[in-house]
C-alpha cells in the first residue's frame, strides 16, 4: 500500500488520546484538565510546523472519521468498542482493537516520527504502536492509579499493572511537576533518566489581567443565572465530582463572615450533573445559604478569562490534583487562589505571595483562608498580581519547545537507552487479553 508523502523535513506525531477526545466540553463528566492539554499542545505543535494526528474513540456515533482541530492538526475518531461513552477501565478491553485501526490509518500515511500517548489507556497503545513504526514513544499519565489510592479512592489492580508496563516500555515520561516525578521513580519504579518535568501550558493570549468591572458585566450577560452583580464572588470551576470538592465550600460559605453577601458561583457539570446540584441546593439550603449558591453548566474556554477575572477568589477544595489548571487559569487572570496543599497545587501556588494553600480539607479551613483574602481588598490586589507575575513559564510557547525537547533528544537516540526493561509483546497481550 502507498504511503502519502510529506515535505521533506516535515515531522509527524501521533497522539493518542483514547478514552476522551481533546474537543469533549471540559468541566463534564469525564473531560477537563487532560482533553484541554491535549487540544492546546496538539495547536501549538502544528504552529510550529509538526503534522499532529490525533486518535480517539469514536464515543458517539455522529462522530466524524475526522475533524480538522487546527491547520496542521488533524483529530481522527475510532471504532473500538460501542460509539458510546464507556469508563476508562471498559475502553481498556477495545485497546486491541483500537491499537488495530490506528494502524491500518497509519498504513495510508506518511510515516510518523513520534508517539505521544495520553493516560495508561493509551500508553498500552501506544507501545504496541511504537513497537510497530519503531518509533519512540512518550507518555504524559495526567493521573495515577497508585495517587488515587492514596488519597483513598481505590483503583482497579488492572490500572496499576497497566500503568506499571507503560512506565516500563516508554521512551519518555512527561510529569508535570517534580512531585509526580518522584511519584513515578519511588512507586512505579520509573527510570529517572527518562522522566522529564514540563508544567502544563496555559494559554496566556486568552487568561491575563484586564478591567474586572467590564468582566463582570459581560458574564453577567453570558452567564445570568451566577447573579455575578449581588456581591464578591467565590468562584469555584470544574468537574461536579466528590474528589473536586465544591461541597466543601457550600459548608464554608456560612463561615464566610468577612463579607456576609459573598456568593459562591459553582461553574461545570451539565444535564448529568443536576441530582449533584440538587444536593448542594439541599445543603445550602440546610445551613441558610442557598440564595447564596449559584451554578452554570459547564463555561467555554471563551468566557473562562472572563470569569476568572469577576471573580474576587477562586477556590480550588480538590482531594488531589496533578496539576491543577484551574487555578494557574485564575491565577494568570490576575485572581488569587485557595487551594488544598496538595499535588500541582502545592508547587504552582506560592503560598502568601500567589494565593492561598490549605492544608486541613475542612469547610472551616477554607473559609478562614477566603476570609482572609475576601476582607482585605489591598491583599487581595497584591496576590492577584503576584500571581500573574509568576505564570510566563506556563505560557504555551515554552511549555511547547520543552515538550519539543524532549522529542528531539529521544529523535537524536540520545536517550531510550537499551538498557531498559525489554518490552515484551506478550506481556502486553497478556495485559490486554487480562482486559477484554
Ligand atoms: N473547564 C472548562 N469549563 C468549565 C470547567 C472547567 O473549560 O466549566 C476547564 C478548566 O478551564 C481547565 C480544565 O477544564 O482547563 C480542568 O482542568 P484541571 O486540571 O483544573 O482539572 P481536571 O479536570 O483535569 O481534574
Amino acid at each position: 500500500m502507498s504511503r502519502r508523502s510529506t515535505p521533506h523535513n516535515t515531522r509527524r506525531l501521533a497522539v493518542l488520546s483514547t478514552h476522551t477526545s481533546p474537543l469533549a466540553r471540559a468541566g463534564t463528566t469525564k473531560a477537563g484538565g487532560m482533553n484541554v492539554y491535549v487540544a492546546d499542545l496538539s495547536r501549538q505543535l502544528a504552529h510550529i510546523g509538526w503534522e499532529v494526528d490525533i486518535f480517539t474513540r469514536r464515543d458517539r456515533a455522529d462522530a466524524p472519521d475526522i475533524e480538522q482541530l487546527a491547520h496542521g492538526a488533524r483529530l481522527f475518531h475510532i471504532d473500538a468498542g460501542p460509539r458510546v461513552s464507556l469508563p476508562p477501565i471498559e475502553i481498556a478491553a477495545h485497546v486491541a482493537q483500537f491499537t488495530e485501526q490506528v494502524d491500518q490509518i497509519a498504513q495510508d500515511e506518511p510515516a510518523y516520527d513520534l508517539v505521544h500517548s495520553h493516560y495508561w489507556v493509551s500508553g498500552l497503545s501506544g507501545i504496541e504502536l511504537a513497537r510497530r513504526w519503531q518509533t519512540p514513544h512518550t507518555v504524559m499519565f495526567h493521573t495515577l492509579g497508585a495517587v488515587k489510592e492514596v488519597f483513598q479512592q481505590p483503583e482497579p489492580s488492572f490500572r496499576i499493572a497497566g500503568e506499571r508496563r507503560v512506565v516500563a516500555c516508554a521512551d519518555a515520561l512527561i510529569a508535570a511537576t517534580p512531585h509526580e516525578r518522584a511519584f513515578l521513580i519511588g512507586q512505579y519504579g520509573a527510570d529517572a533518566s527518562r522522566v522529564h518535568v514540563v508544567p502544563c501550558g496555559i494559554d496566556l493570549d486568552s487568561f491575563h489581567p484586564a478591567d474586572a468591572d467590564a468582566s463582570r458585566r459581560r458574564i453577567n450577560a453570558a452567564l445570568p443565572e451566577l447573579g455575578v452583580m449581588d456581591g464578591p464572588g467565590i468562584l469555584f470551576v470544574g468537574r461536579l465530582e466528590q474528589a473536586k470538592g465544591a461541597e466543601l465550600l457550600v459548608a464554608a460559605l456560612p463561615m464566610i463572615a468577612s463579607r456576609p453577601e459573598a456568593q459562591l458561583w459553582i461553574v461545570g457539570g451539565d444535564e448529568r450533573d443536576e441530582p449533584e446540584r440538587q444536593r448542594l441546593r439541599e445543603l445550602a439550603r440546610e445551613t441558610g445559604v442557598e440564595p447564596r449558591v449559584r451554578f452554570a453548566s459547564a463555561a467555554s474556554r471563551a468566557l473562562l478569562p472572563d470569569l476568572y477575572r469577576a471573580a474576587d477568589v477562586c477556590a480550588v477544595p480538590s482531594a488531589y490534583e496533578s496539576f491543577g489548571l484551574v487555578a494557574v487559569e485564575a491565577m494568570a487572570s490576575a485572581t488569587p487562589s485557595v487551594a488544598t496543599r496538595v499535588g500541582g497545587l502545592a508547587s504552582t501556588i506560592a503560598h502568601g505571595k500567589t494565593g492561598l494553600l490549605v492544608g486541613d480539607r475542612s469547610p472551616d479551613a477554607f473559609a478562614h483562608a477566603i476570609n482572609q483574602l475576601l476582607g482585605d481588598a489591598a491583599l487581595r490586589t497584591r496576590m492577584g498580581e503576584a500571581a500573574a507575575a509568576d505564570v510566563a513559564v506556563y505560557a504555551w510557547n515554552n511549555v511547547a519547545h520543552s515538550i519539543l525537547d524532549v522529542y528531539e533528544r529521544l529523535l537524536s537516540g540520545r536517550e531510550g537507552s537499551p538498557s531498559r526493561e525489554p518490552c515484551c509483546p506478550d506481556a502486553i497481550e497478556s495485559l490486554l487479553v487480562a482486559a477484554s
